[in-house]
């Protein structure tokens, strides 16, 4: 959807400006609006290295508060196996770069051209309007659910008003400025070996994020599932609706696995893991990605057992880092690879474990 955020670089006067906002990163934590003032300090005392393996720049990029709280996790989650993880992530900003040469990178909904200025204009007004009704912070929440439906709304309409076709859309993403993270492909590889389903889940378009992963990774996995918005295209390639529940901003954080059931898809070829909701949600243990503290959310559907949040902090980071680490067991920052996220998998289930 069209959540497009006006954004201030600090590094660069001529970045994209169109950000997409994927989670309201205001709506949990009261702890993240307490005074950083040990941030820095706690930054700069509190990074680890994972293991010794020459990803310096992995290491020096990460903090988690709690140590031992870690440990444990990793100690449960090893035990239980990796028939009982699953990996839920965010898909905008976690498994993408948040910049990319210096510039802030597109988001998967921020990305589309329509190919009709006229409704790529309209999104635009539709932003300028909802946009700051989202992070309204005097707006009670369900009114604002009910704001963003209706933005959400609004866009879909647009896009099959304005006639979108599959065609422009695979267009706008071998346009598009998008990257995924190093190490990535690398992340899904190992989860793919070990069976581990990953639950991608965003308020975009689920039809663009599957673009986006055929055009930048050149594969496709048999564990990935997609849960978004998905579109409807005839036979000539033009839009013509939307499938299922609209998940918007205010949404995605709730019930994530009972809105996959009749929305997930795969990229490969069925192999019984992806349409095996059962075995997703025998899966208790939770490996979860995520650039915003709203995604944590993400699993709220299911009654996990353990669960290592791995965060993702891109911008503002002085002032957020005590929110997030707090929030999550590991953040990372300046943009870092997923090699970390990696090794954290291979520490989970060593090779010869599988
Ligand atoms: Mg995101």
């Amino acid at each position: 959807m069209s959540s497009f955020r006006l954004q201030k670089f600090v590094d660069s006067a001529v970045a994209v400006p169109l950000l997409r906002a994927t989670s309201p990163s205001h709506s949990t934590n009261a702890h993240c609006l307490r005074s950083n003032t040990f941030c820095r300090s706690y930054y700069a005392a509190n990074r680890v290295g994972m293991e010794k393996n020459g990803r310096e720049k992995a290491s020096d990029d990460v903090v988690v508060r709690d140590r031992h709280l870690l440990e444990k996790k990793i100690a449960a989650i090893r035990m239980a196996g990796p028939g009982k993880l699953q990996v839920i992530a965010d898909f905008d900003a976690t498994l993408t770069r948040y910049r990319i040469d210096g510039l802030r990178g597109q988001t998967s909904h921020g990305l589309l051209q329509q190919g009709n200025p006229e409704y790529d204009a309209k999104r635009q007004e539709l932003y300028e309007y909802y946009y700051p009704l989202e992070f309204s912070p005097i707006i009670p929440i369900d009114e604002k659910t009910k704001l963003m439906e209706e933005w959400w709304g609004k866009t879909h309409s647009l896009l099959i008003e304005g006639g979108l076709t599959y065609e422009a859309m695979r267009k706008s993403v071998a346009n598009s400025k998008i990257a995924f993270r190093e190490g990535v492909i690398e992340l899904f590889e190992v989860l793919e070996k070990k069976g581990i389903p990953i639950l991608i889940f965003s308020a975009g378009l689920a039809d663009i994020i599957e673009e986006v992963m055929r055009q930048k990774l050149h594969r496709s996995f048999t564990n990935i599932r997609i849960v978004s918005n998905r579109m409807v295209f005839d036979d000539d390639g033009h839009l013509v609706s939307f499938k299922g529940r609209t998940i918007h901003s205010l949404n995605k954080n709730e019930h994530a696995l009972d809105m996959a059931a009749p929305l997930h898809d795969k990229l490969g070829d069925n192999d019984g893991l992806a349409n095996d909701t059962a075995n997703v949600k025998m899966r208790t243990n939770v490996l979860l990605l995520g650039d915003h503290i709203g995604d944590l959310g993400m699993s709220d559907g299911l009654k996990y057992e353990a669960r290592i949040s791995v965060g993702f902090l891109n911008d503002n980071i002085e002032a957020s880092i005590d929110c997030y680490s707090k929030s999550f067991d590991m953040v990372y920052v300046n943009d870092a690879p997923m090699s970390g996220v990696v090794e954290l998998v291979s520490q989970l289930f060593p090779a010869d474990s599988n």
